[in-house]
């Protein structure tokens, strides 16, 4: 069932390595690995702005910056981050964007809820940054993290062929459940027993799909990072019996193939969720 799963994503990677006329960039560092949280943050926008062309965004997250421009040569892309301008006056201004960012973030749900789900982890802050740590972040911080990028591998969908030999090794990897701990939150009035992880990813969105059908009136939730999973299950949902376990695995795996075909839509969620898919299972 798994493979089936598995072999599936491979497919939507293939399709997306092929026909776009974007590039999709993704850097390995996050806010996880900020020293002063945002920097990331505050990079991608630089490193943004070093774009001339148009049709192109970019966002950070805990475990990465990813970036979508007009169709960008690997080459290219590592000539322009090494030459890019870092001055006082464009971080300044992205300082200045970077703030409206934050203060619009503040007041989100979900960016509320997920404060709770992962505080006391490596992933407790705000990929965004504070209004303190944006402004303690210095120009060599940034040459810095330049710097760091330039030693790590960059995922792009431009390098096809070493993509499709390593996914064979990460079929022949085992699966493993590794349960790091577990608590109980109470968030909006609601109360939650979420388990984090260390990821196998399918198997965990799985297992999430199938509480999800068994509970359809409860809040489920998966929360992916690189390095942590957390699943968040409303009190009160239960597991189906094991004797009903391949129905509802059945049931789930359709439920997955829609959910991916609709994303093959939308050529910029597609490129995103290959490229995240190839650092999360390390395939590049
Ligand atoms: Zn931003």
């Amino acid at each position: 069932m798994i493979r089936i799963l598995f072999a599936n994503i491979i497919r939507i990677l293939e399709n997306g390595m092929i026909h776009s006329p974007y590039t999709g960039i993704l850097i390995p560092v996050g806010s996880s690995n900020d020293s002063i949280i945002g920097t990331s943050h505050l990079f991608e926008h630089l490193l943004l702005s070093n774009f001339n062309n148009s049709g192109q965004f970019g966002f950070t997250t805990e475990d990465y910056i990813a970036i979508i421009v007009k169709h960008c040569e690997y080459l290219y892309l590592l000539d322009l981050i090494r030459k890019m301008r870092i001055s006082n006056k464009e971080i300044r201004k992205e300082k200045n964007k970077i703030m409206l960012e934050i203060e619009e973030k503040r007041k989100s749900i979900s960016e509320i809820f997920f404060k709770i789900i992962w505080a006391d982890t490596i992933y407790q802050n705000s990929p965004l940054g504070c209004a303190h740590s944006i402004n303690a972040i210095q120009r060599l911080d940034l040459i810095k993290k330049k710097e760091q990028i330039l030693k790590l591998p960059i995922y792009t969908n431009n390098k096809q062929k070493e993509i499709a030999y390593n996914i064979k090794e990460s079929v022949a990897r085992g699966a493993l459940f590794t349960v790091l701990f577990k608590r109980s939150l109470s968030i909006n009035k609601r109360e939650y027993g979420v388990i984090y992880f260390l990821n196998d990813l399918d198997y965990l969105i799985l297992a999430t799909e199938i509480l999800k059908i068994a509970n359809p009136n409860k809040h489920i939730q998966i929360s992916i990072k690189k390095k942590l999973c957390a699943i968040i299950i409303q009190w009160g949902s239960v597991f189906p019996e094991y004797r009903n376990m391949n129905a509802f695995m059945t049931k789930a795996i359709q439920k997955m193939n829609i959910e991916i075909n609709k994303m093959n839509e939308n050529v910029f969620k597609r490129i995103l969720f290959s490229l995240e898919s190839f650092y999360y299972y390390e395939l590049a």
